[in-house]
């Protein structure tokens, strides 16, 4: 096949791929195709010609896939924040259970029919917008030379002017016009990437679902942020206010953040609820599977600190991993990669003993300060790679863990932490992923050995957007 660049083809979409692209057929040969819905009949234009495929930019919608919707955000073709929002919500969560039930076939090489058996339908979101606690905004300079705040282009660092994203707190535009402003009026000159030069990188909101309270921080090329009073003046007169913070990072990268933050007005963290769902002993209702008990824990988080974007979500997820556990107060726990002690302290309230290890001092000062304001005291915290400390410590103890959970970013379990855990031999281990390609990867070595898949269960924590966030068991096997 020779797809040639600036062709026209008429097709329909069969397709979804794991990008959130539409895929079509052209002589059996497939064509990439972003922002189309399957189902959908287009007409599109190639860009991109390669040997046996091709990608392709939509020119125009002949007739809407039944699936698709309006997207409600003007940007979200140009935005590489929602990959699709021209899906409507059900199909989306369908698509997500399929990409990480295609992941697990052909990664994890587990079976149709044990997938069919351990998998749990998909906990969907009761209203997939404004969910985010957490938003990272970066600054540029506009064709007119004006500074401007938005978000990154699909694959790009071009920003596209928009400070009203429809997945984060309407408090966000309000912090981003008075920074804005500020910029102006003080003349604070713009970081340029290419360059490494000019000051102010990115500014972070947080906002606490529980307490209603915000916190921003500013990321800034340099020392000091000039007139940085007027800036707290006009901060401090939105309500909800809680903290103002400078992070520097001076170098020469993608990450968002330098490892150095100091509080500049208010409170160094903020601080947030989540609270425990159980599963209903006897289903209340059909489709009622678990109701909201009393319990629950409160976190202060620094703004170096992970912290989940979703909260209503984060404690379905959590509360997930305790049911998991099936603690009943005898238990050793550890808790991988574990952040401010999220997992850890819900994990505590069940267990004999938790130890949590996460590699950012900040959050582990936080997950510490967490456990006292929760009155936990049976959580202890390391400093450190999961695949450092975890073997260091079964090195020297003869103590015997029950449960491991990991909850790793998206490159997954460093393979040595993984060995550990298999030298380990905990009861359970409970693997909590944000990318089930990496998560298949590691299932199919913990289960290679002596572990069998008991339990898998993706949790919508992104609605609108490709991300597929999952809850797995794993039970040792009696051999
Ligand atoms: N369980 C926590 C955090 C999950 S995000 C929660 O739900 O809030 C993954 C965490 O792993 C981040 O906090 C990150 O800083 C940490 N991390 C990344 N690489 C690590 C490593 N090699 N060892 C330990 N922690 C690591």
């Amino acid at each position: 096949m020779e797809f040639q660049k600036n062709q026209v083809y008429e097709i329909t979409i069969e397709d979804i791929g794991a990008e959130g692209e539409g895929i079509g057929k052209v002589d059996g040969f497939p064509l990439f195709v972003k922002d189309a819905v399957a189902g959908d009949a287009v007409r599109v234009k190639i860009t991109k010609a390669k040997k046996n495929y091709a990608f392709a930019r939509l020119e125009e919608i002949l007739t809407p896939s039944p699936d698709r919707v309006t997207p409600p955000c003007p940007f979200h073709r140009q935005c590489g924040g929602c990959q699709i929002q021209a899906l409507s919500y059900p199909v989306q969560l369908q698509f997500k259970e399929r990409k990480l039930r295609n992941d697990l076939l052909r990664i994890g090489g587990f079976t149709k029919e044990l997938l069919d058996q351990v998998t749990g339908q998909v906990i969907g979101m009761e209203e997939p917008w404004h969910y985010r606690n957490k938003a990272q905004y970066p600054f540029g300079m506009s064709e007119d030379n004006t500074p401007i705040t938005g978000f990154y282009a699909g694959r790009t660092h071009h920003i596209i002017a928009n400070t009203d994203c429809l997945l984060g707190a309407p408090e966000n535009q309000v912090v981003l016009q008075k920074v804005l402003a500020f910029i102006q009026n003080a003349g604070i000159s713009i970081y340029d990437e290419n360059e490494n030069t000019g000051l102010l990188r990115h500014v972070l909101i947080r906002k606490s679902r529980s307490e209603g309270t915000l916190m921003v921080c500013l990321i800034i090329n340099g020392k000091k942020l000039p007139q940085q009073e007027i800036l707290i003046q006009e901060l401090t007169q939105i309500p909800g206010i809680t903290s103002i913070s400078i992070n520097h990072n001076r170098e020469k990268t993608n990450a968002i953040m330098g490892s150095q933050t100091k509080t500049i007005w208010g409170e160094d963290t903020i601080r947030d609820t989540l609270r425990l769902w159980e599963k209903n002993k006897e289903p209340l209702q059909e489709d009622t599977e678990y109701h909201l008990t009393d319990l629950s824990v409160s976190y202060r988080i620094s703004p170096n600190s992970f912290y989940q974007v979703n909260p209503e979500q984060a404690e379905r997820l959590y509360s997930l991993v305790l049911e998991y556990a099936g603690l009943t107060g005898k238990e050793t726990v550890w808790d991988l990669y574990c952040g401010i002690g999220t997992i850890s302290l819900f994990l505590a309230q069940r267990a004999k003993k938790v130890y949590g290890v996460e590699i950012v001092p900040q959050a582990i000062e936080d997950a510490r300060q967490n456990a006292l304001d929760n009155q936990i005291s049976n959580a202890e915290f390391y400093v450190g790679k999961a695949e450092e400390v975890l073997p260091a410590w079964h090195e020297k103890t003869a103590e015997h863990t029950d449960v491991i959970v990991v909850d790793p970013p998206r490159k997954g379990c460093d393979e040595t932490c993984l060995e550990t855990m298999l030298r380990m031999q905990p009861d359970k281990i409970i693997y909590v992923s944000c990318d089930p390609a990496t998560l298949a990867r590691d299932l199919k070595i913990l289960c290679r050995h002596s572990y069998q898949l008991e339990k898998v269960r993706p949790v919508d924590l992104f609605g609108q957007t490709v991300h597929v966030e999952t809850v797995c068991l794993l039970q040792k096997k009696n051999i």
